[in-house]
């Protein structure tokens, strides 16, 4: 029978609910437990596919082709087990699939109501799943208190109703601030918070308390006093150089073994945190360092770029080298010295984005890397802009552009050597698109299969000829350029299976020149980096050698 474990978050947001979940999963595995992770944003957005990355941070695209909230990246991270649409929700999913269920007239006769019919559908949602699964483990975004949240906290409340004893259990991730004045920890936020749950019919089992020092006994007997909660589980949170000290961190803290008494249950076996002490032992002690320059159009913040930072980190790991990321605003590299602004980093790496600003930037950026040798890695728009430049300053196309940037309004003239995709084939399926279609989960999304050409770089780096990647786009490069291009010294070195779409480009002449139309940095992991950015780092390392 599966359990159930609720995390639920109070006093400020960006407490790390996210890694908080996603480590406790990464414990129960290593106690031969199979967890599954689910996210339930209260927002109104069906999906963060339409919001703008400095809104939400970035959209994490699913194998089965979701667009979700970037705490799936860690739960995949963290546990290596990959997310799936139905792991994600949002307030817009479940009012949107309420109210088309009233308009079929599957209420007839009854007046819709936040409860039971919004809750049920939470619920459902919820209970949705594997039920061979040992752990089902659900955060709920944003704080209580939260108007949005409220029905989702009405739903986890009735299933602790209605699970078996000890089928459900309640963390609650709150902030003990540190007073430096007085030298103390303070409890009272972590009081009203829960004061707070306990008001909509909420007891939290467990408590977790970020704190920047430990929390002294006395602090713990008052939190346990006054919140309700046995002193062994107030669970303290400590800041941690790195995010992946965190599992090891928490288990030391005795948060595993307070899961599993609380729920009755004798653990199978000691953890195995092997996996976890190497991953440490890699982050904390690199022999080397890398500087990469990250030129993107959302630098400002580094949340809308948290997999490729986070995939970055791996490939470090991988070379035992600390990979130091400059985060470069695209723009600024329109009218400033190009030269100067990307001198001394070892390697370069333009991130995906939409629109057109920045873009020309990218381009000067590529150029750069490519004129001087600097490894590169372009993903997704960086692909695409690697693929505009090469058209530009290559094969003399000089208006090579993306009909991305060139609409009715602007009437730009350009040559679009990338195009909005209008079909494509998701396995023996046509799927077909028009410009005028609707915005929301429209891309092409998801894990697709390409095919890597024989003796190129990129099938070297992945050793074998068939990958299978995550894609998030709506324009593509067009293959009608392949010849032109290649002719160049450039290389198409991965195509869909039916050949159709470009998705790798490469300049084999080049120490490390290497575009891809989907992101890689979605499927690295701590324990196993992609085989793209350790290669990437291993580039910039060699790089960073002839300096
Ligand atoms: N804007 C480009 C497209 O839609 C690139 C998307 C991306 O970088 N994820 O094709």
């Amino acid at each position: 029978m599966t359990k159930f474990i609720f995390i639920t978050g109070g006093v400020v947001s960006s407490l790390g609910k996210g890694l908080t979940s996603a480590s406790l999963g990464a414990l129960l595995i290593s106690r031969g437990y199979s967890v599954r992770l689910k996210k339930l944003d209260p927002y109104l957005n069906v999906d963060p596919g339409t919001m703008s990355p400095f809104e939400h941070g970035e959209v994490y695209v699913t194998d089965d082709g979701a667009e979700t909230d970037l705490d799936l990246g860690h739960y995949e991270r963290f546990t290596g087990v990959a997310a799936k649409a139905s792991d994600s929700v949002s307030s817009g999913k479940i009012y949107s699939s309420v109210l088309e269920k009233e308009r079929k007239g599957d209420y007839l006769g009854k007046t819709i109501q936040v409860i039971p019919h919004v809750t049920d559908e939470i619920k459902k949602f919820i209970n949705q799943g594997d039920d061979k699964i040992d752990f089902m483990l659900c955060e709920i975004g944003g704080t209580v208190g939260d108007i949005e949240g409220l029905p989702f906290f009405e739903a986890i409340r009735q299933l602790g109703q209605e699970k078996d004893n000890n089928g459900c259990l309640f963390i609650h991730l709150t902030l003990l601030p540190y007073i430096k004045a007085s030298g103390e920890l303070k409890t009272k936020p972590t009081q009203h918070s829960v004061k707070e749950l306990r008001s909509i019919g909420l007891t939290p089992d467990i408590l977790i308390c970020r704190t920047e020092i430990e929390i002294p006994e006395k602090e713990k007997e008052k939190l346990a006093l006054f919140c309700n909660v046995k002193p062994k589980n107030v669970i303290p949170a400590i800041d941690l150089r790195s995010i992946y000290e965190a599992p090891l961190s928490f288990h030391q803290s005795g948060l595993d073994t307070a899961v599993l008494n609380v729920l009755d249950i004798k653990p199978l076996d000691d953890p195995n945190l092997s996996l976890w002490k190497d991953v440490k032992r890699r982050i904390i002690s690199p022999e080397g360092e890398v500087r990469i320059a990250i030129v993107g159009k959302y630098t400002q913040l580094e949340d809308a770029y948290k997999s490729i930072s986070e995939a970055l980190t791996h490939g470090g790991m991988a070379n035992k080298t600390k990979v130091i990321k400059k985060w470069l605003d695209s723009e600024d590299l329109e009218s400033g010295n190009v030269e100067r602004i990307l001198e001394g980093y070892d390697a370069i790496l333009v991130p995906g984005g939409f629109g057109e600003r920045g873009t020309e930037g990218m381009i000067r950026a590529i150029n750069f890397a490519r004129t001087k040798s600097v490894p590169f890695l372009g993903i997704c728009l960086g692909m695409q802009m690697a693929v505009i430049e090469a058209s530009r300053n290559l094969a003399g196309i000089s208006d090579a552009g993306s009909e991305e940037f060139s609409n009715e309004l602007n009437k730009k003239t350009i040559t679009p050597v990338v195009y909005h995709l209008k079909k494509w084939l998701e396995g023996n399926r046509l799927v077909t698109r028009k410009l005028t279609d609707k915005k929301g989960g429209t891309m092409r999304l998801g894990a697709y299969d390409a095919v890597l050409k024989e003796g190129s770089k990129v099938r070297k780096v992945y050793g074998t000829n068939k990958i299978c990647e995550r894609h998030r786009h709506r324009y593509e490069v067009d293959i009608k350029y392949k010849k032109v291009l290649e002719e160049f010294g450039s290389v198409f070195s991965g195509l869909s299976q039916d050949g159709m779409l470009p998705e790798i480009f490469e300049i084999p002449s080049h120490p490390w020149f290497i575009g891809v139309q989907f992101h890689p940095e979605l499927k690295s992991r701590p324990f196993a980096p992609h085989p793209l950015f350790s290669a990437f780092v291993k580039a910039a390392l060699s790089q960073s050698r002839l300096v």
